[in-house]
């Protein structure tokens, strides 16, 4: 699980513009993210601790817990419009 900052939130959405991928709403907070080129899926989870909101991937990078995976980038536009938030930090 990961903080969702400013910065790392920007960057996550700039690498998942590289490659547009296919998210579906599983249920409120969770995403399924597919590559269309490869057909790999990963499962994105958004959680909220007070005013802190975190993002997870099963993908490597999101095991790994370095940085916001581009599956994370892919699904924040998608998951403020449903939690009705203006920004996602
Ligand atoms: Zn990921």
């Amino acid at each position: 699980m990961i903080e969702i900052t400013k910065e790392n939130i920007e960057k996550a959405i700039e690498r998942a513009r590289q490659e547009k991928p296919l998210v579906k709403v599983i249920e409120f907070r969770r995403y399924s993210v597919t590559n269309k080129a490869t057909g790999a899926n990963y499962t994105v989870k958004f959680s909220k601790i007070g005013n802190r909101k975190f993002a997870e991937c099963d993908c490597k990078a999101g095991q790994q817990g370095k940085y916001l995976c581009k599956h994370v980038g892919a699904s924040i536009g998608i998951h403020i419009v449903i939690a009705g938030q203006i920004s996602p930090v």
